[in-house]
């Protein structure tokens, strides 16, 4: 038998969740957002469940070619635009819409082909400050792109800081709106939080990324109370077990100190599977459907769960380390991160199925 720890990623989950992002959205269209290998479920396996979205947006720019090979047709955004000058180049052959949002960039575009046109979607920083041009330099990049024949559209964007907690995104929207008023030009905000919470700013596209993969982007509010099915479920089973007594600890540093007897079963996961190494005692885990917890530190192939809550459980039995039946929302909480960071940590060496 092959080492029992598998990914099983359900594609039909994934369908449901684009359908709620455009059913909360019914006017805007909708980039699905699969950056980081559709945050690790799979970039092509994912693409081809998504053909009701009306664009994928991602940033890395050799799986945006692949996605062209494999016959997506319909608009890519390359959520960081390009990087270089070649880069450019190949956006444009490839019909990539490209996110623009530094003076480099802009000055790129005169390295093109006079025969090539591009979508460009202006980034606006309106707060968060990571990426775009302050709104005051607005007027001066849209008049440069409204000279330049290689851009066939403009699209303005930007992204939200604290859509997901209670500071919202009031400001910031605020800002953008002031920025764009007056342009008559379409425009994307929405992020998986934005497109839950703020119909106000839905606008022409929405990205949404997180809730397509059935995690929720509140924390606090679980994915499932707001339609969301979970896409991937980590799995594996019990591959040995010990029988502790009172003062037997578990595992690197010994973290764990039984303070009765009991049984603890060794589960084939760990953090080179991407498991988090950080997952504290009592992070949950599912034990034959029943809920356990970890007992002592995760290592790089096994991590160990109490065996308490399920006395007929042993050697082989199953385990769900999260998915169907227990959030990934929970985990990573519990684990003192995000979701996001769990699926996009799945390590190359877990072998995944479809269904
Ligand atoms: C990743 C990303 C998104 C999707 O965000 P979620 O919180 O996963 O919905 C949207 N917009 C941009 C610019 C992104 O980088």
């Amino acid at each position: 038998m092959p080492r029992p720890l598998q990914a099983c990623i359900d594609l039909s989950a994934l369908r449901d969740n684009l359908a709620v992002a455009k059913r909360a959205a019914p006017a805007a269209r909708a980039f699905a957002v699969v950056k980081a290998d559709a945050y690790g479920h799979g970039l092509m396996r994912c693409a081809s469940a998504l053909g009701a979205a009306d664009g994928l947006a991602l940033l890395e720019i050799d799986a945006a070619v692949r996605l062209r090979e494999a016959g997506w047709r319909k608009p890519i955004l390359l959520l960081e635009g390009v990087f270089d000058a070649a880069e450019l180049a190949l956006a444009a052959h490839d019909g990539f819409a490209c996110v623009l949002h530094d003076p480099e960039q802009l000055a790129m575009l005169r390295t093109l082909p006079s025969s090539a046109r591009l979508d460009v979607f202006v980034k606006l920083n309106t707060g968060m400050n990571r990426l775009g041009f302050r709104a005051h330099a607005l007027g001066k990049v849209l008049a440069r792109l409204g000279a330049d024949a290689h851009v066939r559209s403009v699209t303005l964007m930007t992204h939200f800081a604290c859509a997901d907690d209670e500071r919202g995104i009031g400001e910031q929207l605020q800002r953008f709106l002031d920025a764009a008023r007056g342009r008559s030009l379409p425009y994307s905000t929405a992020n998986s939080a934005t497109i839950l919470r703020f119909p106000e700013a839905h606008g022409d596209w929405i990205r949404p990324g997180i809730m397509l993969y059935g995690a929720s982007p509140f924390a606090g509010e679980p994915a499932l109370a707001l339609g969301l099915r979970p896409v991937m479920t980590l799995t594996s089973r019990i591959i040995g077990v010990q029988e502790l007594a009172a003062g037997d600890a578990v595992g690197y540093g010994a973290t764990f100190v039984a303070t009765t007897p009991m049984r603890v079963g060794v589960v084939a996961c760990g953090y080179a599977d991407g498991y988090p190494r950080h997952a504290p005692n009592a992070t949950p885990v599912l034990l034959e459907g029943t809920r356990t917890g970890i007992v002592g530190r995760i290592s790089m192939d096994m991590l160990c769960v109490d065996l308490t809550p399920v006395p007929s459980a042993g050697v082989g039995s199953a385990v769900t380390l999260w998915g169907e039946g227990l959030p990934a929302d929970e985990v990573a909480a519990a684990a003192g991160t995000v979701s996001y960071e769990l699926f996009c940590a799945l390590a190359a060496r877990v072998p995944i199925v479809e269904r």
